[in-house]
Order: C-alpha cells, then sequence, then structure tokens
C-alpha cells in the first residue's frame, strides 16, 4: 500500500473488469426486460461518469483521499488526534466510512435541494451496470463535498479511504447488476448489499426507494430500519415525473434537476 499509483490502477482494473462481467452476465440472463432504449442511456450514464472523472482530476482535493492525504500530512482529525494502533484505525474508519455513506445517502433523499441533484441515479426507467455511474457532476460534487470534510475532521487513514472507496465501487456495480442470484448465492444478501436488496432503492414507489440505504453491508437498514427485501407488487424502476424515453438524453439529464418533483 506504500506505492498510491498502484492501489488505485489496482482499484480501477477491479471495477473495469466487474463492470465488463456484470454487463456480461446481464446480457446472457437478465433479471428484467429492458423499457427505455438502451443505447440511448448508455450513452448518457457514460457520459455522466466521464464529467464526474474529468471533474475528481480537475479538482483532486475534493475527495475523501485527496483529504485524507491532506489530514495525514497535518496530523488533523480525529484519529490522529488519538493515534491508535494502525490496524485499529484502519478498521474503525472503515466502519465509521460505511455508516457516513448510509447517512449522507439518506440526506439525499431528505433534504430537498440534495434530493433534486440525487434524483437523476432514480429516474433511470431501467436498472443495470450503467446506473451505478449515473450520478450528475453537481451530486458528485456535493458527494465529493460531504466526503472531504468528514475525512478531514475525523483523519481517516488515506489507505483506508483508498480500500473502502475500492471494495464499495465493485460493490456498487454488483448491487445495480439486472441479474438474477442463482440460489446458492442467496444468503449473500444476509450481509451484502445485493441486487436483491439495491434494486427496491431504484423502485417507482416513494415507500420502497426511501428503503435499503446502505452502500455496503445491510446493517445500518437494519439497524435505523429502512431494510425492506419484498417489493410490493411488481418492480418498476425510475421516477413517475421522468418516464418517457425522451428524458434519458444527455441535455435532458443534465437539467434534469430543475424539473424534479419535491415530495419527500
Ligand atoms: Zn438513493
Ligand atoms: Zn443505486
Amino acid at each position: 500500500m506504500q506505492d498510491w499509483p498502484d492501489a488505485s490502477t489496482f482499484f480501477g482494473w477491479m471495477f473495469a473488469v466487474t463492470f465488463v462481467g456484470i454487463a456480461c452476465w446481464e446480457a446472457w440472463r437478465p433479471s428484467r426486460a429492458a423499457v427505455a432504449p438502451m443505447t440511448l442511456r448508455w450513452v448518457g450514464n457514460i457520459s455522466l461518469f466521464g464529467m464526474a472523472l474529468l471533474m475528481i482530476w480537475l479538482v483532486p482535493l475534493l475527495s475523501s483521499l485527496g483529504a485524507a492525504k491532506l489530514a495525514a500530512e497535518h496530523g488533523w482529525g480525529l484519529f490522529h488526534l488519538i493515534a491508535l494502533p494502525p490496524v485499529l484505525a484502519l478498521a474503525a474508519s472503515f466502519v465509521l466510512l460505511d455508516f457516513f455513506a448510509y447517512w449522507t445517502h439518506r440526506l439525499m433523499h431528505k433534504i430537498p435541494l440534495l434530493w433534486r441533484l440525487h434524483a437523476l441515479h432514480h429516474s433511470d426507467n431501467d436498472l443495470d451496470v450503467t446506473t451505478t455511474i449515473r450520478h450528475h457532476p453537481a451530486e458528485a460534487l456535493a458527494q465529493a463535498s460531504f466526503d472531504a470534510t468528514l475525512a478531514l475532521l475525523f483523519g481517516f487513514p488515506p489507505q483506508a479511504v483508498l480500500i473502502y472507496g475500492g471494495v464499495v465501487l465493485v460493490v456498487q456495480t454488483f448491487h445495480h447488476g439486472n441479474v438474477i442470484l442463482p440460489a446458492s448465492l442467496k444468503a449473500l444478501s444476509h450481509w451484502l448489499i445485493t441486487p436483491d436488496i439495491h434494486r427496491l432503492h431504484h423502485s417507482r414507489l416513494y415507500a420502497e426507494n426511501n428503503s435499503n440505504f446502505g452502500n455496503l453491508i445491510p446493517l445500518w437498514d437494519r439497524l435505523f430500519g429502512t431494510l425492506r427485501k419484498e417489493p410490493e407488487g411488481t418492480f418498476q424502476a425510475g421516477l413517475p415525473e421522468f418516464t418517457g424515453a425522451d428524458f434519458q438524453r444527455l441535455d435532458r439529464l443534465l437539467t434534469q434537476p430543475i424539473k424534479v418533483v419535491v415530495t419527500n
């Protein structure tokens, strides 16, 4: 872990391999038939990812990792003040990062302005591997600001931030997949956010998309009463105000925040 570029490259490849693997799994045995034109959706979702990457490249310090490195250099934040043994600091940071990811996601749904930005992730009329990377650039900026602030306050070790970010990206790519889990893997949902759990978070029904906020493990949803396992009826992804295929065009995606209906 001494060599940062190597660790980042490793997780970059892990993400790429998982993305292609899940895309092949979806093509081979999809869980649901497509509702919206796939090419239009994929071009939009992948373009949004390109914009988010460009933004991270332009402002590298506005990220959890950039802020954690800054905190480590200057000895800022709780973990640098209490000087825990490195292994304990790493484990505690990993748990706290997932805890805060759960709560920032809940805030994204609760605060009207944040919901306007996060709603783009939910307005995808189909749910598949590309939904993982479908976030408005302004939401990516807001999320990066939250993450950087927490990294500065807590002084998370950069290693913890890098490993957590890499693992979460791989798990998120998996749990957005339009795939049917084999019976032998169903038990995974007890301790990992799987496609069976996360798809309900993308439901068109308010009660269902206000559940299952977890990123990595279902523990926080279980503890705070937001875990839901079964849909009320037939599952439908998306938001009621953005059902037409036209809403998936890139220009419409970028201007979507001003058209979101705030009901939360
Ligand atoms: Zn959400
Ligand atoms: Zn999602």
